[in-house]
């Protein structure tokens, strides 16, 4: 790392003592800015980089709520507004028990670099609660919903802060979050939130979005080398929104996805994997992939190891961040993978992607490869904004234009800085100069 931004990255840790998840994705970014310092010595002045790398507001608040036995519970709940040079802060709201100050700052700090390369005009924020949904029921998930937005709702707005959905939040519970920002406000701003019902202000490919980007994505990426998805065994991890969609869109393309996993293990169905059954039981009866193998003769669950101990052509980790480390990785490698396209925020450790980049494989880093659902997020937006609705060709033809002009805005900028084909290189220095740029023409705010 260079000297002026070590200084940065040695601030970063001295003051968010810690937060170990942000410090990971801080030194990703400054790792490769590098070179784009190099070349253009402007973005290190005015403090740019230590403004870039300290949210504009951060918001933490109680969460008290009763549960169906009468018990109150309290947990803890975030907003990191992190920059809103771009646009309104745009970001999801994580609902999971590992939820703390880092980890919502360091997928802040993500979504910055990914909402830049999306080109929708969005800037970055995240937020979310320790609170587990597992095990609750509906009613008690709305009444933590309420109250969560019962606070949330004084910091966000169509035009300030529009949250939407990540691990834990879907549209259950963001209808509940919805219905309450509605009640308290007076005010039908459908475009407050995104990840809506569609009947209610929602985006069609919004749910699909995120699994169908990160497969677009490595599409992209073969078609480099002149290949393609056809015929190709691929590994995902992770059992919900993202993989169920990138597992659909796999298909679509010819490819033969086999795995998928959550915390009770992994299934692997040599067979192909049937989507219907998997959305039968995710989606509908909210069940574990365990589930799964009961029906589907011939699939295995296995509740040791990690899936990345199956061979295949593609990875695909959709599940959570550093689900995929250096060992993992390795692992893969032998067993002959040549593309990983993480669906997931940061799933890959820094060994891993390193293991990854020493091969000379294809690997697209998550704040490129998973852009697609903020994206379509934003394109939720914009019908919002114009009371509009599209049908689902045409916002799916915008989903696949947007990852392709990511993808080459990608190799565009890892070519520029001299290391072509480097991924990580071009989804930072991309994303770091659009915000950069506009940080500049701002001035010191
Ligand atoms: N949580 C998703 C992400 O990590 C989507 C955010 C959004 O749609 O605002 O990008």
């Amino acid at each position: 790392m260079q000297d002026v931004v070590e200084k940065v990255y040695e601030q970063v840790v001295a003051r968010n003592r810690g937060e170990v998840e942000f410090h990971q994705a801080v030194h990703e970014v400054l790792d490769s800015l590098g070179p784009v310092i190099a070349k253009h010595p402007h973005y290190a002045e005015g403090a740019l980089l230590e403004r870039i790398v300290e949210p504009e507001r951060q918001i933490m608040f109680r969460v008290p709520w009763v549960d169906d036995a009468g018990q109150v519970h309290v947990n803890r709940g975030f907003r990191i507004e992190f920059n809103s040079a771009l646009g309104p802060y745009k970001g999801g709201l994580r609902f999971h028990p590992s939820v703390n100050a880092g980890i919502i700052k360091f997928l802040g700090f993500e979504q910055i670099f990914k909402n830049a390369l999306t080109a929708q005009g969005i800037g970055g924020g995240k937020g979310g609660s320790d609170f587990d949904p597992h095990g609750r029921s509906d009613a008690e998930v709305m009444r933590f919903c309420q109250s969560f937005m019962t606070e949330l709702s004084r910091h966000i707005g169509p035009s300030t802060d529009v949250p939407a959905g990540d691990i834990g939040v879907g549209g259950r519970e963001i209808g509940y979050m919805f219905g309450q920002y509605k009640r308290l406000r007076n005010s039908y701003d459908a475009g407050v939130l995104t990840g809506k019902g569609l009947a209610w202000g929602g985006s069609l490919v919004r749910t699909e979005a995120t699994g169908y980007g990160a497969v677009l994505f490595a599409q992209s990426m073969l078609a480099t080398r002149g290949e393609s998805l056809e015929g190709k065994k691929v590994i995902v991890s992770g059992g919900g929104n993202v993989a169920i969609y990138a597992i659909e869109k796999a298909q679509q393309l010819g490819a033969i996805p086999i795995t998928f996993s959550d915390s009770s293990g992994y299934v692997v169905d040599e067979a192909g994997v049937d989507l219907e059954l998997l959305k039968q039981i995710k989606e509908v009866e909210r069940g574990r992939v365990a589930d799964y193998v009961e029906r589907r003769p011939g699939a295995r669950l296995v509740t040791g190891g990690s899936v990345w101990d199956v061979p295949g052509d593609v990875a695909l980790p959709c599940a959570t961040q550093n689900e995929l480390d250096g060992d993992a990785a390795n692992t893969l490698l032998r067993g002959g993978c040549g593309v990983v396209s993480e669906g997931a925020n940061m799933p890959s450790t820094p060994e891993a992607v390193e293991a990854f980049q020493k091969a000379g494989i294809l690997f697209g880093p998550g704040k490129a490869a998973n852009a697609g659902g903020v994206a379509t997020s934003a394109l939720e937006m914009e019908q919002n904004a114009g009371r509009t609705r599209w049908d689902f060709a045409t916002a799916e033809a915008k989903l696949t234009g947007i990852m392709a002009d990511i993808h080459d805005s990608c190799v565009a900028a890892a070519e520029e800085y001299g290391r072509p084909g480097d991924y990580v290189l071009g989804a930072n220095a991309a994303g770091f100069t659009r915000v950069a740029d506009v940080m500049i023409a701002h001035g010191i705010v």
